[in-house]
């Protein structure tokens, strides 16, 4: 029967981290230092638990389908800009494009990146241009990305990049947003752990999009909930492209709980910036420079899959960054967790 699914879903798909669990099961580790998927270590914010579970009882009734809770939050925390919202930021990558990309049009990605926008663009019968980065630096060019933008529908840019860490200068995000022909996507889910500010670039550019989640710097990955700034003209269609009530009533409610608790963030964005500094000090192999919560390792002579293997025997689940397209093999990508899990990885590491 499966010649009745559709050749994109074939194969590939989304590549998901090792469950400490089951490292613990097959090596008899006691702790488990989990730093493969760039959550929040904490638990969420007491006042994001406490309004999920104020909305837990009148989850009979559909939820609203404006996510009036949310959207208010969002406005009162950041300003009166339009918002999308969605089931995880992949929730809204999907419906965006959903929104814009007819089958047979182009999504441009600047590469090697988070790999949900390619399939994403596949489901939807979209080619995929890759615009790869500098495989020294990891910048983008970002003449040649507007180049390629030019003919797409969406172009998408990650800054911070997820697996390099590395920021876009706002300038160079300017640089492509005038040259363009579609919508940009710049992807900001670790926006929080630098000190760069694209949100300016709304005021000016109505073809750009920029995508924010609440799975990491607000503890509530598990909740599944994100949020982008977008253009007016955007909001009407982007809400008929959706699924129904994509947002549920507790995860609103969780998330706005959140917004409400601005040190909860900044516990995590401090532990980060120390510890990213830590590890490019400690760590015996080279450790690239970070704008986010997680930093890449350059692992050669081992290959990603190796090194995973080797830390995960000493209780210690890491992401091989071998499935991200466009990147050498010889890499792995470490989140920055609580101080033990963090020490037990410089340890781990050292000792190989
Ligand atoms: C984690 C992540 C997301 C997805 O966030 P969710 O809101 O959990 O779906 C999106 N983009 C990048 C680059 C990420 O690393």
């Amino acid at each position: 029967m499966e010649r009745l699914v559709r050749s994109c879903f074939r194969q590939g798909g989304y590549v998901f981290a090792q469950k400490a669990e089951e490292i613990a099961a097959k090596y008899g580790g006691a702790r488990i230092a989990q730093l493969a998927s760039n959550e929040n270590p904490d638990p969420p914010s007491v006042l994001a638990v406490t309004a999920a579970e104020k909305a837990l009882p009148v989850s009979n009734r559909y939820p609203d389908e404006r996510v009036d809770i949310l959207i208010k939050a969002l406005k009162s925390r950041y300003g009166d800009y339009h918002y999308l919202t969605g089931a995880g930021m992949d929730g809204i990558i999907e419906t965006l494009i959903r929104t814009l990309v007819e089958s047979g049009e182009t999504v441009a990605v600047a590469t090697p990146t988070f790999s949900f926008y390619g399939l994403a663009a596949m489901a939807q019968g979209a080619h995929v241009t890759s615009v790869p980065r500098d495989l020294n630096t990891f910048s983008i060019d970002p003449e040649h990305l507007a180049r390629a933008g030019k003919t797409a529908k969406v172009t998408v840019l990650c800054s911070p990049n997820n697996p390099t860490g590395n920021a876009t200068p706002v300038d160079d995000v300017r640089e492509v947003l005038e040259v363009i022909g579609g919508v940009l996507f710049l992807d900001n889910a670790y926006v929080e752990f630098s000190d760069h500010d694209y949100l300016r670039l709304m005021k000016t550019y109505d073809n750009l999009v920029i995508g924010r989640t609440f799975s990491k710097v607000h503890s509530l990955a598990g909740l599944r909930i994100g949020y982008a700034f977008a253009p007016s003209w955007l909001v009407p269609y982007y809400q008929r492209a959706s699924t129904p009530f994509a947002v549920n009533t507790v995860s609103a409610a969780a998330a706005a709980g959140a917004l409400d608790d601005p040190d909860h963030p900044k516990r995590y964005i401090t532990q980060v910036k120390g510890w990213r500094a830590r590890f490019v000090n400690e760590v015996k192999f080279p450790v690239l420079p970070s704008d986010a919560n997680f930093v890449l390792v350059d692992v050669s002579p081992y290959t990603g899959d190796q090194m995973v293997e080797n830390l995960a025997q000493r209780g210690v689940v890491v992401r091989s960054c071998r499935s991200f397209a466009g990147l050498p093999d010889h890499y792995i990508r470490v989140s920055v967790g609580k101080d033990w899990e963090n020490e037990l990885f410089i340890k781990a590491i050292n000792g190989i």
